[in-house]
């Protein structure tokens, strides 16, 4: 099977590789390297265990990533090269007219339970394997907020929302504000074992 293209027109088998990679990390970095996407790795740490970064890198960006270079999973870095070329970008053409040129992010990587509850399972955001998404900048300098524009009935509401769709086609889970109000100002977005878009 040909390595996960990147950058190619997606496909009935994209996703199935997309996914695939959680089975194999190495075939995430031959994806990288077959789409011409430069990468920057992050050595493995497993000083804690269920803790540990593994297989991660440096969030490569096209667009402007604020705070730079978050650590993710690699698996986590083919999803957003999919997400931000095949739908964040088309859906702001679509409802806003204009291209996305910045996104302001809340963390990746942070060692704790789903929602900092003792009793809940390991987030994904233990092992670098999800981000958490405020802001979206676009080419005029306005801003996107979801803290502000979630549902707000205007263009900007409804690009939120198809943005959110459009992660669900290669994100595992996605959270937005519907799901809960943990999630009123932010998109989570995870390549972890379960399958949530809400
Ligand atoms: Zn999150």
């Amino acid at each position: 099977m040909a390595p996960l293209d990147l950058r190619a027109e997606p496909g009935p088998m994209t996703r199935v590789k997309l996914w695939r990679l959680a089975e194999d990390p190495e075939a995430c970095f031959v994806a990288f390297t077959a789409s011409s996407l430069a990468l920057v790795r992050v050595p493995d740490r497993r000083s804690e265990a269920t803790c540990m970064i593994e297989d991660a890198v440096l969030l490569p960006n096209s667009i402007m990533v604020t705070p730079r270079g978050p650590t993710v999973t690699c698996r986590m870095a083919a999803a957003w090269a999919l997400f931000e070329r095949h739908s964040l970008q088309r859906a702001a053409r679509q409802h806003l007219g204009t291209e996305i040129v910045g996104v302001r992010h809340l963390g990746t990587y942070s060692c704790r339970n789903v929602n900092n509850v003792a009793t809940r399972r390991r987030s994904e955001h233990a092992t670098a394997n999800a981000i958490d998404i405020a802001t979206l900048v676009l080419a005029d300098g306005r801003e996107v907020r979801l803290a502000r524009d979630w549902g707000n009935g205007k263009p900007e509401g409804d690009f939120l929302r198809a943005v959110r769709d459009g992660a669900c086609r290669w994100f595992r889970v996605v959270l937005s504000p519907d799901y809960n109000a943990a999630h009123a100002d932010h998109f989570h977005f995870d390549m972890g074992p379960w399958r949530t878009c809400r």
